[in-house]
This record gives C-alpha cells, sequence and structure tokens, in this order.
C-alpha cells in the first residue's frame, strides 16, 4: 500500500512529503491509519542527530488513529477501534513483568532503532530502505504499522485528534506527577520548566489537589499560561533566584519539585529549592555525559531525594484513556497548549515548536 509520510532524510534539514510503501502488517502486527500525531521534543532530538537513529527515517511517536488491518497474533484490539499508539516495550524483561514497562529493559533499541526486532523496516521507496517502526510506529505518516505492547484502545467517544500527545509528552509531565512523585492534597509542587510536559504537571498537580503550585521559567507568556492552568505562583528566574523565592513563599521549600529541562544547574537549583524529606523528579534529556552536581549536606541531611522519571512511569493501557476522560471533564485541560497544523505544515509545525510560539503542535493527516 502507498502511504503519504514525513520523512527524515538529512540532519537538521526539514522533513520532506513523500509517496512510501508499506508492508502489511505481519501476524504481530497492527494497522493503523492515522488520524494525527502531536510533535515532540525528542522528534526534533532526532532530527538533530543527536541519538542513533538511522536516517532516512519517518519520526512521529505521539500517534491516534483507527484500527484498519490486524495481524492474526492480535487479539487486543480489532478493526474499527479507536487508539492511540505510546512509547513501545518487550513484554518480557523484568520492568515489563512488574508492569514498569517505560522502564524496559529494551526501551532504548525498541524505540531509537527505528528498525523491527529483526532489523527490517515495513517502509520503503521505490525499493529504496526507509527506516520506520521509531517508538513502534513511525507515526508522521496517514498509516503507520505498531504493535500490542504500545496500542491503547481509547473509547470513541473522545476526540481521536486530540489524543495523540497523550501517548509522550502529555503522559511524562502529567505521569510524573500522579504516578511517580505520587503528590497528594495539600502538598506544594514547584515545576521547573512551562513547556507542554511542565504545564501538563502543572495541570495533574492541580487535579491530586496540590496547595502550592509554583512554575519557573524564563518566559513570561509561559507563566501567564501557568497561572491561568492552576499556577499559585509563577517565578521568572532571569529576575529573581528561583530557590530564594521558593523558600520565601513556602517557608522552608517545596514537598515536590520537578525538572523538566534536564539542565543540571536547573536540577541543582530544583534540588536546593525542596523541604526536608522532600523529592525531585527529573525527566528532562541532557547530552550524553552530562553531571549533575548537588550540596552534600543539604541533600543528606534533609532526607531529600531525586529521581529520575521516564514516559511518567505510566501503564498507558490505565493511564491515557484517564487522561482523557480528565480532559474530556475539563479537569485537565491539555487542549489548551495545542494547535493543529496539516502534514503538509509538519515543518511550520516543527519550527513554531522551537520557537515556542506553539507549545503543543499536532498534525493532522487528512
Ligand atoms: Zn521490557
Ligand atoms: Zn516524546
Amino acid at each position: 500500500m502507498q502511504i503519504k509520510a514525513a520523512v527524515a532524510r538529512v540532519q537538521g534539514a526539514p522533513l520532506s512529503i513523500e509517496a512510501l510503501d508499506i508492508e502489511d502488517p505481519r501476524d504481530n502486527e497492527i494497522l493503523v491509519k492515522v488520524v494525527a500525531t502531536g510533535v515532540c521534543h525528542t522528534d526534533l532530538v532526532v532530527r538533530d542527530g543527536m541519538l542513533p537513529t538511522p536516517l532516512p527515517v519517518v519520526l512521529g511517536h505521539e500517534g491516534a488513529g483507527i484500527v484498519t488491518k490486524v495481524g492474526r497474533a492480535i487479539s487486543k484490539v480489532d478493526v474499527g477501534d479507536h487508539v492511540v499508539m505510546t512509547f513501545n516495550s518487550c513484554g518480557r524483561c523484568p520492568s515489563c513483568q512488574d508492569h514498569h514497562v517505560s522502564y524496559c529493559h529494551e526501551f532504548f533499541p525498541r524505540n531509537f532503532f527505528a528498525a523491527r526486532a529483526d532489523g527490517t523496516s515495513a517502509l520503503s521507496k521505490q525499493g529504496e530502505r526507509i527506516n520506520g517502526n521509531f517508538f513502534g510506529q513511525s507515526s508522521f505518516a496517514c498509516h503507520a504499522i505498531c504493535h500490542e505492547a504500545n496500542v491503547v484502545k481509547v473509547d470513541a467517544k473522545f476526540d481521536l485528534e486530540l489524543l495523540g500527545p497523550l501517548a509522550c509528552g502529555i503522559q511524562t509531565g502529567a505521569g510524573a506527577v500522579m504516578n511517580a512523585l505520587k503528590i497528594s492534597a495539600g502538598k506544594s509542587f514547584a515545576v521547573f520548566g512551562a513547556g507542554s510536559v511542565g504545564l501538563s504537571a502543572l495541570m495533574a498537580a492541580r487535579v491530586v489537589g496540590a496547595a502550592t503550585i509554583v512554575a519557573v521559567d524564563t518566559n513570561d507568556d509561559r507563566l501567564a499560561m501557568a497561572r491561568e492552568l492552576g499556577a499559585t505562583h509563577t517565578i521568572n528566574p532571569t529576575r529573581v533566584d528561583a530557590t530564594e523565592e521558593i523558600t520565601k513563599i513556602t517557608g522552608y521549600g517545596v514537598n515536590f519539585a520537578l525538572d523538566t529541562t534536564g539542565m543540571a544547574a536547573v536540577i541543582r537549583g530544583a534540588v536546593m529549592s525542596l523541604a526536608p524529606m522532600g523529592t525531585c523528579g527529573i525527566l528532562g534529556a541532557s547530552a550524553m555525559g552530562t553531571e549533575i552536581t548537588l550540596d552534600e549536606v543539604h541533600f543528606m541531611s534533609g532526607g531529600r531525594r531525586l529521581m529520575g522519571i521516564v514516559e511518567g512511569e505510566s501503564v498507558p493501557e490505565v493511564f491515557i484513556p484517564m487522561l482523557a476522560e480528565l480532559n474530556a471533564q475539563g479537569r485537565f485541560p491539555f487542549d489548551r497548549l495545542v494547535k493543529f497544523y496539516s502534514l503538509d505544515q509538519i515543518n511550520e509545525a516543527i519550527h513554531d515548536s522551537e520557537t515556542g510560539k506553539t507549545i503543543k503542535p499536532i498534525v493532522r493527516m487528512s
């Protein structure tokens, strides 16, 4: 079958819209007619060659669509089901067996190697290999092949065009708060970075009833959005010291902090902002080999904690439908972050994401 897809051919260059051939799904694969796909920071990092994903490749890892064909071994979804395609996992390793799929021992190869486990690709162009299966989907295309491990069925009552970002960026932020940090009612929380992930964390903190919610960002427009979405306080660290300001607001620091920037200096400040027994989560990826420094006595003597978090530690089959329901009820309004583009406008969507003009772009396939 022929499909229309956005192909990353040259490092750092715009994606090109091309007609490709896609194989029929194998026995253990699912063909999805993609309705819309979110653009995530990771797509851009890979396009820029900062991870060893081979080019040419079809990126896209926040796909939402309708199942159009299933392999013989598939029982999880049927033709016609509305689905979100999330990150891929092996289903067999100790983490997967323990339902901690975001810590799959094969997370890296299953999501970034852009090939099936046997090394083949379902995508090609007149005989030329095009790498696919990025995050088990490659959903910057009108059709994508995914797997039982990364397909999540959602109720047809939800607006399918909106749901793609729940697959990665939105669940990363919300899950950090709800699944990893497990913030509860009345607690104080500071999020460092008010992009799509940070604002999702902030909205989740509001859902769980955090009393003090502080957003830290250098962009005043983002801080204004943070206030609209439930931040009780906002801090622009280009004007004041964030740690001092958080201590002033809370008296002794926050119970929970979350860094979404991956920047060592920001992480240090986030940990310094913690009250005794406070926990800081980190989820941003920085360059390989980046080190973090902490004030040892401050960290140790306060019983403070620092934890890495991937994909919001979510069990996607449970968490994605839950966030969709909260959104439908108006309690988790991530639609406020979204702007839609057509597939032909995908480079504009990427550009607007990079410049900060759009918080969360979604590319519609038709
Ligand atoms: Zn696994
Ligand atoms: Zn992502």
